[in-house]
């Protein structure tokens, strides 16, 4: 796997990549790339200037326009159990993005340079058992940008050709930029759900659970609630849509009295937090579905018996997007104009104020957090 790296010499990495064209060598020029970089294994980011991403033959090189702000790129930037057990710094952090090919790869076919394009994060083996069955979203050579090699939050950014999505001319580079936890939710609330005419509890409203709010009406649902603890959020979710916002402890309430005491269709859990998750199994009908998008922070009890086995629920557990059914759906939902995820992007910052991008996501009250690179 090449992995650009903002530290060597541009002339070192040319020699390195056997591949590289002479047009690639040229361009590696020092000192022309701003990148938002995780310099040490500590706290922060520093912004500063590297070179210009090599690409291999198979890549193109994209100009990077808008970019998403995430939480994941918050773990890093606090330098949490999580990063410290997965990050090798020094590496260019970000992972959602949009804009516009400058280069492509030798043998690049389907990608031409000026085209408008966003793309799948997650790079993928492509030979593995679940790549070639179909299910590459938990490829387990996984590898993800601005996570495992170079990320977005800079100038340009080299991608695999193969994980290129271009954008349709109706979609914005600001939407384009926000496609990677759009396709979170895309995927969470439509993979073996049959929303129309469905009972929905979408257990938090980050910007996911806001998405998936706006997903689920977009996709018939005949009653969205949407729960989370901050008021800001919930209207929020009134905006994208939802028919109730509730606080945890008046969902159990408002379930029974909307469903005539069964219990949802669908829990969409997009928080992560625990008493979240019980309640998830606790307000899903019998023989419902519960679709896991929320990452917990460490390991919780489940009783089985009780929440899970005797109501015949099922479980499912989201990993990134499914590629590329979700990101055809995506489009597709976009393109009609039957879903609009504007009213979630609270914040829009340049590249500079990354400190106040993170603060803006640690306040708990954004919805979408993003950067305007070019
Ligand atoms: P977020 O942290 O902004 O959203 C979580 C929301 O849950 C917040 O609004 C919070 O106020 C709310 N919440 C807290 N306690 C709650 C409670 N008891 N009941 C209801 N809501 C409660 O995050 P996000 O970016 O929208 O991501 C949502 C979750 O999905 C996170 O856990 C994230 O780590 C996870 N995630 C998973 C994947 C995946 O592939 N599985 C991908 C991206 C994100
Ligand atoms: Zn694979």
């Amino acid at each position: 796997m090449h992995f650009p790296h903002p530290k060597s010499p541009a002339s070192f990495r040319a020699r390195r990549d056997r591949n590289a064209s002479i047009r690639i060598t040229l361009h590696c020029e020092r000192g022309d790339v701003r990148a938002l970089v995780k310099e040490t294994a500590g706290p922060g980011f520093i912004l500063r200037d590297v070179a210009r991403p090599v690409i291999r033959d198979d890549e193109v090189l994209i100009k990077v326009r808008r970019a998403g702000v995430c939480g994941t790129d918050v773990h890093i930037y606090d330098w949490d159990a999580w990063a410290q057990g997965r990050c090798r710094p020094p590496f260019t952090v970000g992972h959602e993005f949009a804009g516009d090919v400058v280069q492509v790869g030798r043998l690049v076919a389907d990608v031409r340079e000026g085209d408008r394009v966003t793309a799948e994060g997650h790079i993928v083996c492509g030979r593995c058992h679940l790549c070639r069955t179909g299910n590459a979203h938990v490829c387990p050579n996984t590898r993800i940008i601005g996570v495992d090699r170079d990320g977005c939050f800079a100038d340009y950014i080299a991608m695999p050709a193969s994980n290129v999505w271009h954008l349709d001319e109706s979609v914005s580079y600001e939407i384009g930029g926000i496609h990677d936890p759009m396709g979170n939710a895309f995927h969470t609330a439509l993979v073996g759900t049959e929303l129309p005419g469905k009972t929905v509890l979408i257990t938090g409203c980050g910007p996911i659970g806001l998405f998936a709010v706006g997903i689920c009406k977009a996709a018939g649902a005949s009653r969205i609630l949407a729960s989370d603890v901050n008021a800001t959020r919930l209207d929020l979710a009134l905006r994208m849509g939802a028919h109730d916002a509730l606080t945890p402890p008046d969902a159990a309430r408002v379930v029974k009295a909307r469903t005539a005491d069964l219990g949802v269709d669908v829990v969409l859990e997009m928080s992560g937090v625990p008493s979240a998750i019980h309640q998830a199994f606790a307000l899903v009908r019998v023989g419902g579905r519960v679709q896991m998008l929320g990452i917990p922070a460490k390991p919780m009890d489940v009783d089985f018996a009780t929440e899970i086995i005797f109501k015949g629920i099922t479980v499912y557990g989201v990993v990134g997007r499914r590629m590329y059914d979700t990101w055809i759906q995506m489009t597709q939902f976009l393109r009609s104009g039957q879903f609009d995820p504007t009213p979630v992007i609270t914040h829009r910052f340049p590249l500079e104020r990354f400190d106040d991008a993170i603060a803006a996501i640690k306040g708990g009250s954004a919805g979408k957090v993003v950067f305007e690179i070019a």
